[in-house]
């Protein structure tokens, strides 16, 4: 058996997805001519309660697309320092925003209000960087699929309004957040300006995101899609696995949960110290191997031996994601071969 653990981004678009891309009515979206583009566009603004939304290849651009609107050059964003906008999108804001970020720390990527709030410092004037945006990741991926408290979010929310200042929502498992929690996506959209939402994660299309906020914003964040090379013609073909994914794939999120619980709790019987299913709230499963005599690279090696791909994101720590091509068969197999390898490698040593 062969499972593919690495990511939610693995996914294969099943049959009837390519039956509803092939059948897509499409246009030239440049245009604003894509039906199914504009379709989705409105859907997913609609479900957050945002006046528009814009489609992107990625989840990079969408959170790339949606800070610039928020943040001039030369200002600053506030992230946490494990947040994909700080660590995995390659310095993108800085690099064509002229964005400056500080980042605060927080255990498994949990927002803390005032951890935000109290390193704020905007209408800084001539001396200091200006605080002008704070963004939030819900999940939150590094940290391990968490969840965001709601109520901290209420909190951060209050104290940006008081500071003058904006939120943005990097939400390219918000999905997962909402199903969870049981919040509603209009209760976590209304606290941000902005908001990015992936389809190509859990919910399992080959490609797109979007970007959420007011119609004055996304009409600039459509000017800078293009400025930045991703002005799509007939891609509705794509916004139509998109649609199809928020059709079939939203509810079902709940299997990858329990999945994912399922492979926590056998690993934690092996080693307490390895993972605890109390801090696995969605998809993810970090595993600190600290408390064991091989490295995560070695780890995920020995696990592709038996036909088990995960991902070593650090000397000590490694990820498992379940998704919607992980059914209880692979589950139950992966548990047991990842649980395997970890007793070997315990008395490897
Ligand atoms: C995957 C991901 C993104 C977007 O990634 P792309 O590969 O650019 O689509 C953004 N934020 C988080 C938290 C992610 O996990």
């Amino acid at each position: 058996m062969r499972v593919n653990l690495r990511s939610d981004t693995v996914t294969l678009p099943s049959d009837a997805m390519r039956a509803a891309m092939a059948s897509a009515p499409v246009g030239d979206d440049v245009y604003g001519e894509d039906p199914t583009v504009n379709s989705l566009e409105e859907r997913v603004a609609e479900l957050f309660g945002k006046e528009a939304g814009v489609f992107t290849p990625t989840g990079s651009l969408a959170n790339q697309l949606a800070i610039r609107t928020l943040v001039a050059p030369g200002e600053e964003l506030l992230a946490e320092s494990n947040s994909h906008i700080v660590r995995a999108e390659l310095g993108a804001a800085a690099v064509f925003s002229g964005i400056t970020t500080r980042t605060w720390t927080a255990e498994r990527g949990l927002l803390h209000a005032q951890d935000a709030l109290s390193m704020a410092k905007p209408n800084s004037g001539a001396y200091l960087v200006s605080t002008t945006a704070i963004a939030v990741e819900n999940t939150h991926n590094f940290g391990g699929g968490t969840v965001q408290s709601i109520e901290e979010i209420r909190k951060l929310h209050e104290g940006a309004q008081e500071q003058g200042l904006s939120l943005h929502l990097d939400g390219a498992r918000i999905f997962n957040a909402h199903v969870a929690s049981g919040i509603s996506l209009k209760d976590y959209g209304k606290y941000f300006d902005t908001i990015s939402v992936c389809l190509s994660k859990g919910l399992g299309a080959p490609v797109g995101s979007i970007a959420l906020s007011t119609s004055e914003r996304i009409t600039k964040a459509r000017i800078w899609r293009k400025r930045y090379g991703a002005g799509m013609r007939q891609v509705g073909i794509l916004a139509a696995a998109g649609h199809f994914a928020l059709d079939n794939n939203i509810a079902r999120l709940a299997d990858d949960h329990r999945r994912a619980q399922f492979i926590a709790t056998k690993l934690h019987s092996v080693l307490a110290s390895v993972v605890d299913p109390q801090h696995v709230h969605t998809n993810i499963v970090s595993l600190n191997l600290i408390d064991v005599p091989i490295s995560a690279s070695e780890f995920a090696v020995l696990a592709k031996e038996e036909g088990v791909l995960i991902s070593a994101l650090g000397p000590k720590f490694a990820r498992i994601v379940t998704h919607l091509d992980i059914d209880d068969a692979s589950m139950e197999y992966s548990a047991q071969t990842l649980a395997n390898v970890l007793q070997r490698a315990l008395v490897s040593k």
